[in-house]
């Protein structure tokens, strides 16, 4: 299925034309029949004689509305340029035509229309000698002309066999990418709730479908698809589509948003990009300039980053930085165009690059360019790799659509890519650039390595501050630990498998001390208050760690020995008379009532013994023996 979009010059007589030509009168607004001109996108269709349905946007042609125009003819695959055999190429012409080039489209056809106000022959042949030299530096410049004149009908067979021919010279869109719809209008319908219509791009839109409308990341599914006025399962790219939404108010969806499977386009405010400057800008594009982006239907406001002129003088061409004002929905390889926002001039437009670069470029840096050169240009999996180098490791679908390949280059891209370990395959499914990871790993050793120098005496660093540090989710951090040999993780503390706690001689005399003041009467120690006091708290947290004291209460600590000891006197005890009392362990181990208790309910804590009554009993979940 194709899209056709028209241009041309206000009063030409393209809503005429395109009426003569599918019996539908696109200027459907009221406000458009009171003023006879076409205000917003008209749509139509009409069958060709091979059977092929041909969807029609017919654009505005007044220079006001030229912004409308631009939402219409994103995404068409064929122009119908329209030109008054009466008029001729008007000044504004040229503007309608460079759009066209701008947005890459390379196909179309020129009705000259009128042509029963024209009498003379040679006076026609005139005419169109003059619009064929206007057009010599265009996209049009060798598409076929036809005389037409919708009025008594002459040259409309002709006119339709030649959109036909035209049509079938163009590839379809076979390589399917991901599917997304640029909304170009929204309304309601009594009992349906909302619909949008657009073109559909880049793969199946199917009845059921989950749907996400970007940049505001609303969800929906869909309820039905109709195009050309038929119902349809499913929805094919190249073709118009008017999409009923479920779940989703009409009031929360807007021109300019693209409908896509959910998790698979982000929004963005600032994105990388080709630009060529129009020859005919009327001046030099600086930096910073202020301008208004349109790409798809939506459009923004925001300025241009040059990063690699000083200013861009007209017919140059260079790479540059967007940032937008407002967040926009696009995948790389679209297009766009620049206007000036006033006075409205359109000055050039191009490439997307990337969506997503990591950051706001410095200016004049060969790494950059060549960065940006390779994303363009680059191998297929040059540039997946390059995609996969986000913030967060992405889903398979989410990757894809970051890249703009078509399917079958993105798998085998994919597959030459974690050959050539340029991206990593986590345990999760999701992927990752090689070099991203990397420098995650790095970074983990580094913060890791960096926290032991700064604390020698504490055991790691934890999780959490770790996690947080570098930045990244949960599952991520996981395989990341999992994956690097010389750093473990126990009891919720990161650190290096080489690290040891290691104290200077000043602090191992501290530690002899208490530990020999511990040992000396290792059933009633020193409190943890004391003991902390004496070596102070890095000191006592180390020896915690290093499992030479342990800690049962807030103010009781034993050595491991005395520990040990207590737990095989307790478990005897259990032993012999089934349960056990603070008053027990008290005499048993000559000690006060304070360490008994703190032990006890330390033994209750890890799930040794359970309280009942007065007295301990061995717990199930603790098992019989420790
Ligand atoms: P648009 O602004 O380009 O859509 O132009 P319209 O289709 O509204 O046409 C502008 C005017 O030209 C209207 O008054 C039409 O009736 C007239 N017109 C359009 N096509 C023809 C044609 O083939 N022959 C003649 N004589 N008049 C035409």
């Amino acid at each position: 299925m194709r899209v056709i979009g028209t241009a041309g010059h206000v009063d030409h007589g393209k809503s005429t034309l395109v009426k003569a030509l599918t019996g539908i009168d696109p200027d459907r607004l009221a406000e458009e029949k009171a003023r006879e001109m076409t205000i917003d996108l008209g749509f139509a269709w009409f069958t060709l004689g091979g059977g092929q349905t041909v969807g029609v946007v017919d654009v505005p042609g007044h220079r006001d509305f030229i912004e409308n125009m631009l939402a219409g003819v994103g995404g068409i695959d064929a122009i119908l340029f329209v030109i008054a055999a009466d008029e001729g190429i008007m000044p504004q012409t040229r503007e309608h035509l460079a759009i066209i080039d701008l947005l890459g489209i390379e196909h179309g056809l020129i009705a000259l229309t009128k042509v029963d106000m024209i009498d003379d022959p040679e006076w026609l042949s005139l005419i169109a000698e003059e619009v064929r030299a206007g057009l010599q530096h265009s996209t049009l410049a060798t598409a076929p002309m036809i005389p037409v004149s919708a009025l008594n009908g002459d040259g409309m067979d002709m006119l339709h066999r030649t959109i036909e021919q035209v049509l079938s010279g163009i590839a379809v869109e076979q390589s399917y990418t991901t599917p997304h719809l640029p909304i170009d209008r929204v309304f309601t319908m009594p009992g349906f709730g909302s619909i949008v219509t657009g073109t559909l791009h880049g793969g199946l839109l199917k009845v059921g479908d989950e749907i996400e409308l970007q940049p505001s990341g609303i969800r929906g599914r869909v309820r039905g698809i109709q195009s050309y006025k038929q119902g349809l399962q499913t929805a094919l790219p190249g073709s118009r589509a008017a999409v009923n939404i479920a779940g989703i108010d009409h009031q929360d969806i807007q021109r300019g948003m693209v409908l896509s499977h959910p998790g698979i386009i982000v929004p963005t405010r600032l994105f990388d990009a080709h630009f060529r400057h129009l020859a005919d800008a009327s001046r030099p594009l600086e930096h910073n300039a202020e301008i208004k982006v349109f790409t798809g239907t939506s459009e923004a406001t925001g300025h241009v980053r040059l990063l690699d002129h000083e200013t861009l003088p007209p017919g140059a061409d260079g790479w540059i930085q967007i940032r937008t004002e407002q967040p926009l929905a696009m995948l790389p390889g679209a297009r766009f165009i620049v206007r000036y926002p006033s006075p409205g001039e359109t000055i050039g437009g191009g490439v997307i690059i990337d969506p997503h670069p990591p950051q706001r470029w410095k200016r004049f840096q060969a790494d950059v360019t060549d960065r940006l050169r390779l994303r363009a240009d680059g191998t297929p999996e040059q540039r997946l790799a390059q995609a996969a180098d986000a913030p967060e490791p992405l889903k398979r679908a989410a990757l894809h659509a970051r890249t703009g390949l078509d399917r079958t280059t993105f798998e085998s891209a994919l597959t030459a890519a974690l050959d050539q370990e340029l991206v990593v395959l986590l345990p999760d499914q999701t992927l990752i650039a090689a070099g991203r990871w990397r420098y995650w790993r790095e970074s983990l050793i580094e913060i890791v390595s960096a926290f032991h120098h700064e604390f020698p005496l504490k055991a790691g660093i934890p999780r959490e501050e770790l996690r947080s540090r570098l930045g990244i989710r949960q599952a991520v951090f996981n395989a990341l630990i999992a994956e690097l040999d010389g750093i473990r993780e126990a009891a919720t503390l990161v650190s290096a498998t080489s690290h040891i706690i290691q104290f200077n001689a000043t602090q191992q005399t501290l530690v002899d001390s208490l530990l020999d003041q511990m040992n000396a009467s290792p059933f009633t120690p020193p409190s943890v208050q004391e003991g902390m006091a004496a070596v102070g708290s890095d000191i006592y947290f180390a020896l915690l760690a290093l499992g030479e004291i342990v800690q049962v209460a807030p103010d009781v600590m034993f050595t491991a020995a005395a520990y040990h000891a207590l737990i095989d006197g307790v478990q005897q005890l259990l032993d012999l008379h089934g349960s056990v009392t603070a008053a027990q362990v008290r005499d048993q181990f000559g000690t006060s009532r304070k360490y008994a208790i703190g032990l006890l309910e330390h033994l209750d804590s890890i799930g040794m013994t359970r309280r009942e009554g007065d007295a301990r009993v061995r717990s199930v979940r603790g098992g019989s023996s420790s």
